[in-house]
């Protein structure tokens, strides 16, 4: 451990100040005596230097797209352009009152109108709310915009949501938060939605389906037009999960696959920084139809001027205080403006180019379940078992994501789906160059060499990180949550 790892109280030294306050230029009040302090709050006494080789040395052992390759599947951790940044920070955007009135903030309702024109422009959908403030906050949205359609038709009655068995663990989730129930819809040995086992679940209980295609093995839904027919023969409504729109931009959209309600996820697809629970969007389009269920506000363009819609009969209700995090939402318009037309489809291409990339370069040492041609990502099932050792005393899928820190690369997501045992799941975006595959590759390629020889250089990973494996359970059972003196 480096001396300015340690925590800011243990640098501490009685005396020692990194600012003086200026002199206070308000008259002197005096606080009731019962809510005065009676000792010094117990703050760390530290100077400038101090505290900012503490902190500059603690973001340094955290890992992130700024920092290194990232290939976190159904994640989308791609490179988010600084400019972004820049623009989000001028004053005239980020200094702005939700409560503002309208004349005032022409420009920043343009934003928002804009990034809708772009938005229905890529998924073929004919309306988008900005609201969510999450992927799974948009599902929640778009699954209460189902249950508004149905209510106005007196279809009371239609409760249930299909979910594939590959699906995100979001879908499941804000499908009973919105009160409907869950019922799985298998898939083949080949990754895609057993349409057989689909037929007999589609009655007038069905409230629709939830669904992304590519799906989340990163396979495409050949049959998507005889799904959407059917499930729209049952009087059913068809929901895309677009969290990781990537490989269809430019390429194919929702909206013409039969899809009538989907999120997407600004924080993944449109270039916002994401983990750690930070600010996201998740906007929700619709098909025509279903435009009056849209919950607001929403901004209108009308007489040349931009307004917010506040007021209707027919809305499924509000979802968040005002209009969602903008700043996330100006950052997808400086996105997509920025790359145009004929660049977001590159993004497709090339996010599509360095997952079959990866895939076909590593599969004689890693487990393909698969075969095929891959969107955007893919899943190993775990390393090719040479014989020698098993599940438990060779390396596991774990012992491979902890051994990748070692050599500087994020883990890929892990365990998920849930379809594989070892499930390895690689999504390397469009922004890493032909380059950072080939050190990734090298480096997957030397820890199967190690498996095979030594597992426990794996099992006793990662070896160079600031923390080594913790112990999960523990950490979980016996969470110590706050500071204690060493
Ligand atoms: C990330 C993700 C979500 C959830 O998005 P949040 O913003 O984390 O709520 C939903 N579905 C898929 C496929 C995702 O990748």
């Amino acid at each position: 451990m480096k001396y300015y790892d340690k925590l800011i109280f243990e640098l501490s030294a009685p005396g020692r100040k990194g600012y003086s306050l200026p002199k206070n230029r308000f008259p002197r009040t005096e606080l009731p005596a019962g809510q005065l302090r009676k000792d010094r709050p117990a703050l760390p006494q530290v100077s400038e230097a101090d505290v900012v080789r503490h902190y500059t040395n603690l973001s340094q052992m955290n890992f992130g797209v700024d920092t290194g390759f990232y290939p976190l599947g159904s994640c989308t951790m791609k490179y988010n352009p600084k400019i972004n940044e820049e623009i989000a920070a001028l004053p005239a955007f980020a200094a702005i009152h939700p409560l503002q009135d309208e004349e005032s903030i022409q420009g920043v309702l343009e934003v928002y109108y804009e990034t809708e024109q772009a938005l229905k422009a890529i998924t073929g959908l004919s309306a988008f709310t900005f609201n969510p403030c999450a992927g799974a906050h948009g599902e929640l949205t778009g699954l209460m915009v189902m249950r508004a359609y149905h209510r106005s038709r007196g279809d009371d009655a239609r409760v249930k949501v299909i979910v594939p068995d590959s699906a995100h663990g979001t879908n499941p989730a804000s499908a009973a938060v919105c009160g409907l129930q869950v019922v799985v819809v298998k898939s083949k040995p080949d990754g895609r939605i057993d349409i057989e086992d689909l037929k007999p679940l589609l009655d007038s209980s069905v409230a629709g389906i939830m669904m992304t295609n590519p799906n989340t093995l990163g396979l495409f839904e050949r049959e998507i037009r005889e799904i959407a027919s059917l499930v729209h023969g049952a009087g059913g409504l068809l929901y895309y999960d677009g969290a990781n729109m990537n490989p269809l931009m430019g390429m194919v959209r929702p909206g013409d696959m039969g899809f009538d309600i989907m999120h997407l996820n600004l924080h993944k697809t449109f270039s916002t920084p994401h983990g750690g629970g930070g600010p996201g969007s998740g906007p929700v389009g619709v098909a025509a139809h279903l435009e009056k269920f849209l919950p607001l506000p929403r901004v209108v363009l009308r007489d040349n001027k931009f307004h917010i819609v506040t007021d209707s009969d027919t809305s499924a209700g509000k979802v968040s205080a005002f209009m969602g995090n903008f700043g996330v939402i100006l950052r997808a318009d400086a996105y997509i403006k920025m790359l145009g037309k004929e660049n977001l489809k590159a993004v497709g291409q090339l996010s599509v180019l360095g997952a079959n990339y990866i895939k076909e370069s590593l599969k004689d040492v890693y487990k393909l379940p698969i075969e095929g041609v891959c969107k955007h990502e893919f899943v190993f099932d775990g390393l090719i078992d040479d014989g020698a050792h098993d599940d438990v005393h060779g390396a596991t899928t774990l012992d491979v994501a902890k051994r990748l820190l070692d050599y500087g690369f994020h883990a890929p997501t892990i365990y998920f789906p849930l379809l594989f045992h070892q499930a390895l799941m690689i999504e390397p975006t469009e922004t890493e160059s032909r380059q950072t595959l080939d050190a990734f590759i090298e480096v997957m390629r030397k820890i199967a060499a190690e498996a095979a020889e030594d597992p426990r250089i794996l099992q006793d990973a990662p070896h160079n990180t600031p923390v080594r494996r913790p112990d999960e359970t523990a950490a979980a059972r016996n969470p110590i949550l706050k500071f204690t003196t060493l």
